[in-house]
Parts: structure tokens; sequence; C-alpha cells
């Protein structure tokens, strides 16, 4: 098949190399110079909300999909209907919203950290007596990797939290005291088969995403993870690959938000899962059935953000895998990642403390 992809970054790239493998050929849209999925297809260079580069994606393509989550809405229109577009556009619009994202948590029954709409700076006053500190302020809308937000410690920071996000659609959060991150990641297929990934434990750091690991022993909140995440699935009617990121605090599971698309933290599953996110999120959108998500041992990822020091290159362990994303260095950017795949759990974790170091 002809897959449309929109969206050309590493997450596009690596959608693209899974396609390949499963015999279908991926055209992304993308407005970049040299994106990193041109390695896996063609690019057609053009804005996301250029309707006319949409529709001509769509005539030569038999399914539309996306690699991230801030895809204007309204742009997606210019597809005609005969040619789907998974995951469904609901998700999307949902995800783009954290006030929707975290209404659609509350109806599913997934818990969620206490929060509050803010829009004028009476609001803010108001909702931070309500939460106390410290507490969180979100932008609604176009936040990612810990952008668009602000702690407020204190009542003496909710004027600079205020000027330096006010004058958009906010959202304020108590400030959970979480013991770590994990996420769960699942597939779905149009005819509603199911798979989901073993919980992975996730180190952020400035926001961004430093490592990962999976399986991570979570006890009985692996099971609460997958209520969770099948619950989002079946609401939504998704097909594709989704990713639900949550706090563990106090024993149980906060949500934090959802990705309608493939993730970061499931990066691991290329080697240490017997089908990949990758694989996974092209077959439910190609209309095949989902491969397992049995685990092949201990994996871990260590995301290289910035630059790629030589170590990353060199390292020769047959159990390091070494992904170059074929992007230009910048601070904060995410140029490639390392994945582990070990026979212990300690192996697996010396590994990566180790590898995490050499790219600090
Ligand atoms: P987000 O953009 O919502 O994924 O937030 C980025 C990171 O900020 C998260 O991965 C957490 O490490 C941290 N964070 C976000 N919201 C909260 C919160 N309510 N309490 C504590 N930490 C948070």
């Amino acid at each position: 098949m002809q897959i449309g992809i929109i969206g050309a970054g590493q997450l596009g790239q690596m959608l693209g190399f899974a396609a390949r493998e499963l015999g279908h050929e991926s055209i992304f849209i993308d407005p970049s110079d040299t994106p990193p999925a041109a390695r896996a297809g063609k690019v057609v260079r053009a804005q996301y909300d250029d309707d006319a580069a949409l529709a001509a994606l769509a005539e030569a393509v038999d399914v539309v999909t996306y690699e991230f989550e801030n895809v204007p809405v309204a742009a997606l229109a210019a597809i005609p209907d005969h040619v789907p577009v998974y995951p469904p556009t609901r998700a999307l619009e949902v995800a783009q919203d954290r006030l929707s994202e975290k209404t659609l948590f509350e109806a599913l029954d997934i818990p969620v950290p206490p929060f509050r709409t803010v829009d004028t700076e009476a609001d803010l006053a108001a909702a931070c007596g309500e939460l106390g500190f410290p507490c969180v302020l979100k932008t609604r809308r176009f936040g990612y990797d810990g952008k668009g937000q602000a702690v407020i410690r204190d009542a003496a920071g909710m004027a600079a939290a205020w000027s330096a996000l006010g004058g958009q659609p906010l959202i304020l959060e108590a400030w959970v005291p979480f013991d770590h991150e994990v996420s769960v990641i699942g597939a779905r297929t149009a005819g509603g088969g199911t798979c989901t990934w073993p919980l992975t434990r996730n180190r952020h750091r400035d926001g961004i995403l430093r490592t990962s690991l999976a399986p991570s022993d979570e006890g009985a909140l692996n099971q609460a993870a997958r209520a969770y995440i099948d619950r989002l699935l079946a609401d939504l009617d998704y097909v594709g690959v989704l990713a639900l990121e949550l706090f563990v605090s106090g024993g149980s599971l906060l949500a934090n938000e959802f990705a309608p698309r493939v993730h970061n933290s499931g990066h691991w599953t290329i080697e240490g899962s017997a089908t990949s996110q990758f694989a996974n999120h092209v077959r439910a959108i190609t209309g095949a059935e989902l491969g397992t998500a049995d685990c092949r041992g201990y994996a871990g990822m260590v995301n290289l953000i910035g630059e790629i020091p030589d170590a990353a290159r060199q390292w020769s362990d047959p159990r390091v895998f070494f992904h170059d994303y074929g992007k230009s260095p910048r601070p904060g950017r995410k140029l490639g990642h390392l994945t582990v795949v070990a026979d212990t759990e300690a192996a697996r974790d010396d590994l990566v403390a180790r590898l995490a170091a050499s790219a600090a």
C-alpha cells in the first residue's frame, strides 16, 4: 500500500522504515529542507495546512497517518472521505487540548491530578487558592517537552507565571509529588484487535525524556494501566498506536496526557519486542492483524540530545543498538537514541546507567 504520513521527523523515519519492511511505500509531507524521514520515502515539501498539498497527497495514497499531534485538524478536511485518516481525527482533537484530554480521562474513570481551567488572572488566583502550592500552569494547546508551562511555588510566583503564559487558554494542575513516571503504549485495529506493551518507566530532565526502561515491574499498576489504555482505545474507536503517560504517586497512577501517535518512550520496542510500535502502527492503519508485544528481554532506551557523543557511535556491545536520525546538532534537539536489550534487569539497568552517563 501507499501510506501518506504528515510530518517527516524521526518518528516518521522509523514509521517509514517499518512500512518498508512490511512491503509498503511512504510519502511524507513536511515543510523542512532535510527531514529525517527522507531516508524512508518520498517527501513533499509543504506546510501542514497546505490544503492543495494534502489533497494531492491523499490522491496518491491509500491511507493517511501523522507522526505528531499538532497537525491542524481543519487541514485534514482537505483529505477526501474515501481516504481513511488514522488515528481518527477525534483522538487528535482531544489530545490537542489539555482540558478536553483531562475531561475525557475523567469520563473514562482514569484518575488525573486535580485541575482548573484558567482564562484570566483572577481565575489563576482562585485556582491557586483551591489547588494550593506548588502547582503548574500549562497552555491548553501546543505544549510539548515541558514547553508552555510554568511551576508556581507560592503566591509571589503567580504574576511571573501569568506574564509568561497569560492571554491564551490555560489549565492549572496540582503538583504531583510523583515517585516516577511511566507510559503505556497500545495499538488497536479497525476491527477492535488490541495489543499493549508492558509499562515503561521514564526519566525526564528539563521536560525532555532522557531514558526509558521496559518492562518496568510496577506490580498491580500494570493491570490498571492496561485497563486505562483499553478504555481510551475503545472510546476513541482508535486505529493505530496510542501512548498514555502517567505519574506513579503514592502507589497509584494519575494520567498526565496521551499522544495519538507512536512515542519516544516506545523506541525500545524496535529491538526489545517481538513487534515494534512502528510495525504495529503500520499494521493497524493498513488493515493487517497486530503482531504480539512480547518482550525479548529487558530493554532500555537512552535519548541522544543536543549532540551525539563519539562513545555512542563506537559502542561495540552486541546488546546495544545505535539509531542516528541524521539531524544537525542543536541544544535540546533529539538527534538519536541507543537501545539496550539484556538478559537480566540488573544488566539492563547497569548498561543504561553507563550509556546515559556517556550521553549526558
Ligand atoms: P507534560 O508536557 O505535561 O508532559 O509535562 C512535562 C513534564 O513535566 C512531565 O513529564 C513531568 O515530569 C512534569 N510535570 C508535568 N505536569 C506535572 C504535574 N502536575 N506535577 C508534577 N510534574 C509535572
